[in-house]
């Protein structure tokens, strides 16, 4: 599956997600220095390591996210640990990485049983550490994922949304996976970055090797291995022709994206992060239509806490304004665990203690933000969004959490937007078929199409095997999100989509047809959709709605309209 555009050339460097093995070997007497002195250089090229990330992190995030790394920097200076590793080797006269890696794991599983959160924390860093020294000791160390350039393509059975978090079109030419789907948050990322990406080839780590070239082909979804010049030839044609495309679409980007017939639909972009604020002006987009917050709690031992929440909001407000920008609470769990919070290991993450269900059972860590929220509202035209929110109970404890967030503000003296916008997204079936309820407690809706289909449809939205199933053109699709932009409308809000399918071209038709007031979708595709937008009629796209309503399968709906998309903007496709 092709799930980020572009077309990349470059070398295979294979990462490994799983633990190591570690070797095992008996010493003799006279090598037990130079194993010493090998365990105490891997410590030094780790050291070195942390150090070239800290940078590129602060220069990258700033250096309040460039501050996670301090904590690993600790970890290679403590006199217990590193004396224990090599009285051992020395004691037990057996390699470096074997003694290191069983004296690592006592302390962690130590830290890890300890009550105090801040020492379990501690045990994090140390694992993550200690996998960095024993690469280190195996001579892996340059598999690291970060750390690389343009010339290199990651292959990996998976990454986590963290990992993607530290890529950048500067370090790496694109991504290939054997797990994922267009709406995994990995996918989602790459797209959000600029960088091509493929998912679901499965068996392709050990169908290639570190070092070999690959073509690969984000449009398609194809890898080529040792590209023949023919093939280099006709992918260079190709991409000179979608660049063609683009510099065409980069003319619309000052013009309104309405409908032939004049019907306005906001157009907004999605974001992770605030380093893609620039693609956001550079799009054409009018706004954020969901800025996923919890990438700021990737990649660090602590969460964020109010003031430096406070900074990054009122920085991404700043820059937006006047145009507005929907900040979405914290929406961890899922596929997006995170170090820096205690979530619970859970059989199903995904019907688990995820977004607002952790915000609140986790108070104090929900307001933190909100409070963050409210005070950076002063400087720019935010509105605020709660995810998940699967019935009417669960929407009116969040909101009693948003005015003791409120109170805590006023008691404190400081300024603050008392009455931001404040909205929803409609992403589990629940919350769908009860939409009338709930629109009369809040301002606006946002359909999360990736979660609500794979909630609806029963299908983990980041496996491969049964990406085809995930898929808006199921007749159950196309009625829920009438029952939820039917019942927005009539108690008088606004209602967008913010999942992958508002970046879809092959739907716009239909989605405009139902009536959507609003799209966000990645940067990327910002272009695209307004073209989209601009060249389709809302009685055309009624009648896909009206002939969809009456399909009973699936292709027909796509049929319709993606019939209709292709006759309005063919060189889109
Ligand atoms: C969605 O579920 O469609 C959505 C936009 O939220 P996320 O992809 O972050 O879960
Ligand atoms: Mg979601």
């Amino acid at each position: 599956m092709a799930v980020a555009p572009g077309i990349s050339e470059g070398k295979v460097l294979i990462h490994f997600q799983e633990e190591e093995s570690i070797p095992f070997r008996d010493l003799q007497d006279n090598e037990l220095d130079a194993e010493v002195a090998r365990f105490e250089a891997s410590l030094l090229a780790t050291r070195g390591e942390l150090q070239a990330l800290q940078e590129r992190l602060a220069e990258s995030a700033g250096s309040g996210d460039a501050g996670i790394f301090d904590a690993h920097l600790l970890v290679l200076e403590d006199p217990t640990l590193i004396d224990e590793v090599i009285k051992g080797i020395r004691r037990e006269k057996h390699n470096a990485e074997f003694v290191f890696h069983g004296v690592s794991h006592r302390f962690i599983k130590t830290l890890s049983a300890i009550e105090d959160p801040y020492l379990r924390e501690r045990a994090v860093d140390l694992e993550d550490v200690a996998r960095r020294i024993i690469r280190h000791m195996l001579g892996k160390s340059g598999h690291h994922i970060t750390g690389h350039d343009r010339s290199h393509i990651i292959v990996a059975d998976e990454l986590t949304p963290s990992d993607t978090a530290m890529l950048n079109r500067d370090n790496v030419a694109g991504f290939v996976t054997e797990k994922g789907s267009k709406t995994s948050h990995t996918a989602i990322m790459a797209r959000s970055l600029g960088i091509p990406a493929i998912v679901g080839l499965e068996g392709i780590c050990s169908d290639l090797e570190n070092g070999s070239v690959v073509l690969m082909d984000g449009y398609s979804g194809k890898v080529f291995l040792n590209p023949s010049p023919e093939t280099l030839a006709h992918y260079q044609q190709l991409a000179q022709e979608k660049e063609h495309v683009e510099a065409g679409l980069e003319t619309l980007r000052e013009s309104d994206s309405s409908t032939l017939d004049g019907r306005h639909i906001t157009l907004a972009a999605n974001i992770e992060l605030p380093e893609e604020l620039d693609e956001v002006s550079a799009c054409g987009a009018d706004g954020i239509g969901l800025y996923r917050t919890e990438f700021l709690y990737f990649n660090r031992s602590t969460p964020p806490d109010e003031e430096e929440q406070f900074a990054i909001y009122k920085h991404v407000a700043e820059r937006i304004k006047p145009a507005a920008v929907i900040i979405r609470t914290l929406d961890i769990g899922g596929d997006k665990p995170t170090e820096c919070l205690d979530l619970a290991h859970e059989e199903n993450p995904f019907l688990g203690c995820r977004a607002i269900r952790f915000c609140l059972n986790n108070p104090e860590i929900f307001k933190t933000q909100l409070r963050a929220i409210l005070r950076a509202g002063v400087h720019g035209n935010l509105k605020m969004m709660f995810p998940m929110i699967s019935g009417h109970e669960e929407l009116l404890h969040a909101k009693a959490l948003l005015a003791e967030s409120i109170k805590e503000l006023s008691e404190r003296g400081i300024t603050f937007q008392e009455d931001m916008d404040l909205g929803i997204m409609i992403e589990v079936p629940s919350a769908a078929i009860s939409a009338d309820i709930l629109a009369r407690e809040v301002k606006f809706f946002s359909i999360g199409t990736n979660d609500l289909l794979q909630y609806l449809m029963a299908v983990d939205r980041g496996n491969e095997r049964i990406a085809h199933l995930h898929d808006a053109s199921n007749p159950a699709v196309v009625r829920i999100l009438k029952t939820i932009i039917d019942a927005a409308h009539a108690e008088g809000i606004w209602v967008g989509v913010c999942g992958e399918l508002a970046g879809d071209i092959e739907f716009t038709p239909l989605l405009i047809g139902l009536g959507i007031d609003e799209l966000s979708a990645s940067g990327v595709l910002v272009p695209r959709v307004k073209k989209a937008i601009r060249s389709l009629d809302m009685k055309a796209c009624r009648e896909v709605v009206a002939q969809a309503l009456s399909a009973q399968r699936a292709a027909e709906i796509y049929a319709f309209s993606t019939g209709l998309a292709r006759t309005r903007y063919p060189d889109l496709f």
